[in-house]
């Protein structure tokens, strides 16, 4: 066997394929090798010397094809870790990023441990953020709403594969998911891309649902703004993740809208990216 079809070679040769399109090329020619020989990544490092069957080194030029041409890995491998919890994902639903869990750790840090506080997740997607407060906060009961039918199976799928039983999901549009409820807070991570952003190209594998709204990005978080306030108990929360150039404009929309207590919070590269809000108690306006 040439020296090219061993486990080194192939990765190293892989890696500059990948190198156009992602960012960590080498770690996603490891993850897919190590898939195709259905091994754990280890065994890559332990024996650089094998060689691939014609069925495995084929699995493998399959999914760097896929790779190259743009897919997120996530959904070449079906999953994605977020939060330390392992979510199957597929085309329907949005690749939890991890970004996001900054509004998990700001949503954990107000819901007391032991408190029965009643959570609403609106876009849930795969059901990432919701899962994650479902799991780390036992007590509390949350409910996650999509639009998309086939997201919420996702989601419901990843609730039991990961045994977490107080999350509930339900679809529709927003708030229209969960008439006459009432919770303590509300999170999202609503679509918040300009339609023309020249980034979506580097995004066409995703639902462009989850991504765009509308020309400046801003058409869900108006919708939240105004909508929210009737799901929420006097001095509820609404925390909402945006892109990292919106804060002034996310802050306007709530201050108009009514909410008080409005304040920005930066991610760990220091962008910033979770806005909160509180409810007034019995505002008339909202
Ligand atoms: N943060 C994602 C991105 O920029 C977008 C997610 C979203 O629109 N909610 O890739």
């Amino acid at each position: 066997m040439p020296d090219s079809g061993r486990i080194a070679n192939l990765l190293a040769q892989a890696a500059k394929r990948l190198e156009p399109v992602s960012d960590s090329p080498r770690l996603d020619a490891d993850i897919l090798l190590a898939r195709a020989i259905d091994m754990p990544r280890s065994y890559l490092f332990a024996h650089p010397e094998d060689t691939l069957d014609k069925a495995a080194l084929a699995r493998f030029d399959a999914s760097i094809t896929r790779r190259v041409a743009g897919e997120p890995l996530a959904y070449i491998t079906g999953t994605k870790e977020f939060w330390s919890l392992e979510l199957m994902v597929t085309p329907d639903t949005l690749v939890p990023r991890p970004e996001t869990e900054l509004l998990v750790e700001l949503a954990l840090r107000d819901i007391p441990r032991e408190s029965a506080w009643r959570v609403l997740d609106l876009g849930t997607g795969s059901g990432a953020i919701a899962l994650a407060i479902g799991k780390e906060r036992p007590l509390c009961s949350v409910v996650a709403t999509d639009r998309s039918e086939a997201a919420i199976k996702i989601a419901r799928q990843n609730a039991r594969q990961l045994d977490i039983a107080n999350v509930e999901f339900t679809v529709g549009p927003w708030t229209d998911a969960v008439p006459g409820c009432r919770f303590d807070m509300v999170v999202s991570n609503p679509p918040y891309i300009r339609a023309d952003d020249p980034a979506l190209a580097r995004l066409a594998f995703e639902p462009e649902s989850a991504l765009v709204a509308g020309l400046d990005g801003l058409d869900d978080v108006r919708i939240l703004a105004n909508r929210c306030a009737a799901v929420l108990v006097d001095g509820g929360k609404l925390l909402l993740e945006h892109g990292a150039d919106q804060e002034k404009e996310v802050a306007q929309i709530l201050a108009d809208a009514g909410w008080t207590a409005v304040a920005c919070t930066e991610d760990h590269a220091g962008r910033p990216r979770v806005t909160a809000a509180r409810r007034p108690a019995s505002s008339a306006n909202l």
